[in-house]
């Protein structure tokens, strides 16, 4: 959530018991998590897998020193290197998604606490100005969001790469700060990207769990229109979400977008700046220790970008 800015007060916390999600979700969105409908209806816990979780320390190395529970889950030492390595990843070129170019938006940047000023400047999101970026959020143990953004980021340019796609990152901690939202958007408009996802893990309220998938509300006002982007938004996000569940076993928010997963947002600068097909992700509340046991550990990671990797193959491929 810390790109939201300051002013932002999330909803409160509505802990919702998983019978009623389930029918409520049902009622709702029949096709958009009918993976989460399945595994809400065979009482699966994969979402809770990190219960007991609450010691994971994991202070800025995902590797080291998981919980328990946790452990057997954990990104094994130099895997987040690997990932990294524009050589472990096959070339674009083959594949179903041969000339397709998906742009990965890393939310956040690890530098952006050394350049305070830099990123608290104000810019133009065509509706209101806002900061230029923010710092993200963290683990009560430190697991920097800006590190989770760019980890998640960096396996699914692997996985898509491999699908064909040419994938762009926005960033990849190349920059000393930054880009501001306003580029962000631009970077994928300028890719003619046909697909923009922007990695995210909030920073709510202890109890607050789950995933959520931002879509782009209609906007039109100053260099801002989403007209055109609204429809193809929404298909992609669901998608995503859809696949999320699927793979990670995660529920949907249980305290935003009343269990759907999905919310629409006409406030965020690079989604209403973008031309793409585009939608934000918030993968998990880094301040739930709970959540927080999924979000530092390497192999839930891995189902993350999977989910959400495929999520977007599925809507590249209609
Ligand atoms: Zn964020």
């Amino acid at each position: 959530m810390s790109y939201t800015g300051p002013g932002f007060d999330p909803p409160q916390p509505r802990r919702s018991r998983r019978g009623p999600l389930t029918v409520a979700l049902a009622a709702l969105v029949p096709g958009a998590l009918l993976g989460w409908a399945v595994y809400a209806a065979v009482g699966g816990s994969g979402g809770d897998e990190g219960s007991g979780g609450a010691s994971a320390s994991a202070s800025g190395t995902p590797s080291a020193g998981a919980s328990p529970s946790a452990g057997a889950d954990d990104t094994k030492p130099g895997a987040s290197a690997s990932a990294k390595s524009p050589s472990a990843s096959a070339p674009a070129g083959s594949g179903p998604l041969k000339g397709k170019v998906v742009v990965i938006d890393p939310g956040h940047n690890p530098g952006n606490f050394r350049h305070t000023a830099d990123i608290n400047r104000q810019v133009d999101i065509g509706t209101n100005r806002k900061e230029c970026d923010t710092t993200g959020t963290a683990t009560n143990d430190g697991y920097a969001e800006a590190e989770f953004t760019l980890d998640v980021a960096h396996r699914m340019r692997t996985l898509l790469e491999r699908q064909g796609a040419t994938v762009k990152l926005t960033q990849d901690a190349d920059r000393p700060f930054g880009p501001c939202v306003d580029e962000r958007a631009r970077i994928g408009n300028k890719a003619k990207a046909d697909a923009v996802v922007s990695i995210h893990a909030d920073g709510s309220g202890t109890g607050n769990r789950g995933f959520h998938v931002i879509l782009p509300g209609a906007v039109h006002s100053g260099a801002a229109d989403t007209r055109a982007i609204v429809e193809p938004s929404g298909d992609l996000g669901e998608r995503i979400a859809g696949n999320f569940v699927r793979a990670t076993g995660s529920a949907p928010s249980n305290y935003i977008g009343g269990g759907t997963g999905l919310v629409t947002r006409e406030d965020l600068g690079g989604l209403n700046l973008s031309t793409v097909p585009k939608v934000f992700i918030e993968c998990g509340n880094m301040r739930d220790s709970k959540d927080a046991a999924l979000l530092t550990s390497g192999a839930w990671r891995q189902k993350a970008a999977q989910g959400i990797s495929d999520g977007i193959v599925g809507f590249l491929r209609g």
